[in-house]
């Protein structure tokens, strides 16, 4: 995926030089001169910007012989924070991270069934709240607010969406502009997976990642841009028909969807018609690591559906490499057994030749994590960081 110090127009601007210190983790501002050509005062008078915003920070290099070294300077992440709120049908995840994404606390809200925005959205919004008591003065940048299924991204809402019911259509960004804190800051909705795709996807141009939780989802980033699709509805992969499912009803009111016999909520149906007491795919992959044969098997079957559907993608797309997220992270090696006997025997030779299949790097973390890093790609992108220095020169 693009790097984070993406520059706006060339320009060499206030934000292009941010952008150029966010994406080095230490430079100097002779160095800084050497890359854009600015002259030393005009470095200067730009540094002084950043500095004034408190995004920038500058330290002494210890010294060495031979003269006084210069300064060096990087991104202060410690300069705001960013609120995450990763929604889910069981589980309901809520973050503060840094403005390099490090998560700084994180709580989540258990949902016995999904619940529509007017239940759950208070909650969240008052646990917000709570969370935030701990960072007082924090400049908050903005709120990253992540949903399965597909999104109006303008609007701020859920969009045709047969499995969050009750969501479709209700903007979402006037429940956070209840707290005072938040009443101006930008709340940005997006999928799930697409969410992990933006973090999981980092320094790779072609990747596909399957969110694999309650539901099955995936995002996906071709040629180091993420794919949304003509109507915003791309990577439906949970909704995909396969044989082994032919019949079966699936949550989004159709019949024979993958999801039907691979997706946690099947499983979770599967072991309670058995007399089992499990509530969720998290249950599930606990008493699977408990050695339970019945949940490992269906794990591993689980695998091998979503390996089925997922070796159609990867024939298309030649990914470099599959990222496996969500709940079912926790039985990694299970699932994944399956996922490549299928995937493998599936797609063709050459796209799999160097494939990799990996687990999510921030494990069931990575939709909370996303869901920040989605905010500062916006807030902190040299057009935003320009638009700052020029309110706070207004002010
Ligand atoms: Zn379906």
């Amino acid at each position: 995926m693009a790097s984070v110090g993406e520059r706006s127009d060339g320009r060499n601007s206030v934000g292009d030089v941010f952008a150029l210190i966010r994406d080095r983790r230490d430079i100097t501002r002779a160095e800084i001169g050497q890359v854009t050509g600015l002259s030393r005062s005009a470095v200067a008078s730009r540094i002084a910007s950043l500095s004034a915003l408190g995004l920038v920070r500058e330290r002494e290099q210890a010294p060495s012989t031979g003269g006084r070294p210069p300064t060096l300077l990087s991104f202060d992440a410690d300069a705001g924070i960013v609120l995450s709120v990763a929604v889910g049908i069981s589980r309901t995840r809520l973050a503060v991270t840094d403005l390099a994404g490090e998560v700084l606390s994180i709580t989540d809200i258990d949902q016995e069934v999904a619940l529509g925005p007017d239940d759950l959205m208070p909650d969240v919004v008052k646990r917000l709240d709570v969370m935030l008591e701990d960072h007082p003065g924090a400049t908050v940048y903005g709120v990253g607010l992540s949903l399965p299924g597909t999104v109006d991204r303008a609007r701020g809402c859920s969009r045709d969406s047969p499995i969050l019911r009750g969501w479709d259509g209700v903007e979402l960004r006037p429940y956070f502009a209840e707290l005072p804190r938040l009443a101006d800051v930008p709340v940005i909705l997006d999928n799930d997976s697409n969410a992990i795709a933006v973090v999981e996807g980092r320094g790779h141009d072609d990747v596909l990642v399957v969110k694999a939780s309650s539901g099955l989802g995936s995002g996906i980033v071709a040629g180091g841009v993420l794919q949304r699709g003509a109507a915003q509805a791309a990577g439906e992969l949970g909704h995909t028909k396969i044989a082994a499912a032919h019949g079966l009803p699936c949550r989004c009111g159709d019949t024979g969807c993958v999801e039907a016999v691979a997706g946690g909520w099947a499983l979770v149906h599967a072991l309670q018609q058995q007399g089992r007491s499990v509530r969720n795919l998290r249950d599930v992959v606990e008493i699977a690591h408990g050695g339970d044969a019945e949940a490992r098997r269906m794990i591993r079957d689980s695998g091998r559906y979503v390996g089925e559907v997922l070796a159609a993608a990867v024939n298309l797309l030649n990914p470099a490499i599959v990222v496996v997220a969500g709940d079912m992270v926790g039985a990694y090696e299970i699932f994944v057994a399956g996922l490549r006997e299928t995937l493998y025997g599936n797609a063709t030779a050459q796209a799999t030749r160097t494939l990799e299949v990996v687990p999510a790097a921030h494990g069931s973390r990575s939709g909370t994590v996303g869901g920040a890093v989605m905010v500062l790609d916006e807030v902190l992108s040299a057009r935003a960081v320009d638009a700052l220095v020029a309110g706070a020169g207004r002010a």
